[in-house]
């Protein structure tokens, strides 16, 4: 729209210019039908500039052609053809011409995806010890890329204080997009006994730097706390609510009863760690491995369940004896840090991987792992690849064979398929290219003669 507007008002001033010197030669009538005369033909010249991009043949930057595209959104399951221009999704289509595309890229036996968003993270990386501003987190674009994935939640690292350090350090210098939920603790996850001072919990300065960042910080967190008051969780929805973002919890509540935890929660909100054992929580299932009545109340009223596999937080005996009963996750959070990314868990594939062998279907997982992510997050314009949608895509393989899987309590799933990357591109360039199928043949090389 205005690209056209600009357009008119060049054939204004062409006009204009002409007119005038026209003028000089001619009496005023004859000006005013001159004037007229001379508007239409330039209109007519310049009809096809007036015209939206889209009447003509859509210049394209990268063809992705071939390839078995899944996106939710748009319920696509099937072959088809994707145009990138600039940093945009510009067409999806069985057949796309190559006439104008710079790039074809050809993922015959591929599947295509959105980029993945993985809602669980700790990237927060810094000189200190621990996770605010430490070498506990990782820095994004480091273990992103690799796994398909375009956008991560930071999973409270941060809180008000420290935010916009996180943003100047991290946020800003990444090509990964990092959004945030802000931990209640003021400045996030720095350990006992700062990160449980109640003092420092502060609903009101949270949802303030909140408002601040709108789209980026995508929520509120609270993690961890010993104490047997509520007041710090009461601080978390409070603050949620002020802001009405949703509320992650990452349950290291030894003392709070998981009963009450899910009656505070309201739909939307994002309950994480959830298919483990673990002594500062209470299991969604009970001792008998049955969804415990009120998990499932909680899930009918809207709560999210998300993985939050971590180094220590994901169990196969929960996991699959809650698939079993119909409690599957709304979303693949890893938790990476420092220290999960070398367990069991390794990457967000490893754990598609694992539902997919538990017995998910590749579209259900690549809908968690997108589409259903993107919601959790309340950024409806993530997780789809519509005509308009920033072009972050991913581009992946199954490969069949024999392979282990790793819980966080070191016992194994066998399995006989793998999900891999074999392409990730952000905001329309490829940041990741596993075998070189967007490259030339190193023979076409003309810059090095010898
Ligand atoms: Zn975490």
């Amino acid at each position: 729209m205005g690209s056209q507007w600009h357009r008119s008002s060049i054939v204004e001033r062409v006009v204009e210019i002409i007119s005038k010197v026209g003028g000089i030669l001619c009496t005023r009538h004859i000006r005013q039908s001159y004037r007229k005369a001379l508007k239409i033909l330039c209109i007519i010249l310049l009809f096809p500039a007036l015209l939206p991009d889209s009447v003509f043949a859509q210049e394209i930057d990268i063809l992705l052609r071939g390839g078995h595209l899944i996106d939710a959104k748009n319920q696509i399951n099937g072959r088809m053809d994707i145009a990138v221009f600039k940093d945009r999704i510009v067409k999806v289509s069985p057949s796309i011409s190559s006439e104008k595309a710079k790039k074809v890229i050809d993922l015959n036996g591929l599947y295509v995806s959105p980029g993945l968003i993985d809602i669980h993270t700790h990237v927060f990386v810094g000189p200190e010890t621990g996770f605010a501003n430490g070498f506990s987190s990782v820095s994004p674009d480091d273990f992103t890329f690799k796994s398909g994935v375009t956008t991560v939640a930071d999973a409270g690292t941060s809180g008000w204080r420290n935010f916009p350090l996180f943003k100047q350090q991290v946020i800003d210098r990444s090509g990964t997009r990092v959004l945030a939920f802000l931990n209640v603790a003021g400045s996030g996850m720095t350990g006992f006994p700062r990160e449980e001072d109640v003092n420092d919990m502060d609903a009101r300065m949270t949802s303030l730097v909140i408002d601040q960042y709108p789209g980026i910080i995508v929520g509120v967190k609270i993690g961890h706390y010993r104490g047997n008051d509520w007041t710090p969780f009461d601080r978390a929805v409070e603050a949620a609510r002020i802001s009405d973002v949703p509320l992650l919890v990452e349950c290291h509540l030894p003392q709070l009863p998981l009963e009450g935890i899910l009656s505070r929660m309201e739909e939307g909100d994002i309950y994480t760690h959830s298919f483990c054992v673990a002594s500062d929580r209470e299991c969604l299932l009970d001792e008998k491995g049955k969804i415990r009545p009120f998990v499932a109340e909680a899930r009918k009223k809207g709560i999210r369940f998300d993985v939050g596999h971590g180094g220590g937080m994901f169990h196969f005996n929960v996991a699959i004896a809650a698939f079993r009963q119909g409690l599957w996750p709304d979303s693949f959070g890893t938790d990476l840090h420092r220290i999960s990314m070398n367990s069991g868990m390794k990457n967000m594939l490893d754990i598609m991987s694992k539902y997919l062998n538990i017995g998910m279907s590749f579209e259900e997982v690549i809908s968690r792992a997108t589409w259903n992510s993107a919601q959790s997050l309340k950024r409806e314009d993530l997780g789809h690849l519509s005509e308009g949608a920033v072009a972050d895509i991913a581009v992946f393989s199954i490969r069949e064979g024999k392979f282990g899987f790793v819980d966080a309590a070191g016992y194994r799933l066998d399995g006989d398929r793998r999900i891999e990357t074999e392409l990730t591109i952000r905001e329309g360039r490829v940041v990741y290219d596993q075998n070189g199928i967007s490259a030339r043949s190193w023979l076409e090389n003309q810059t090095i003669k010898f």
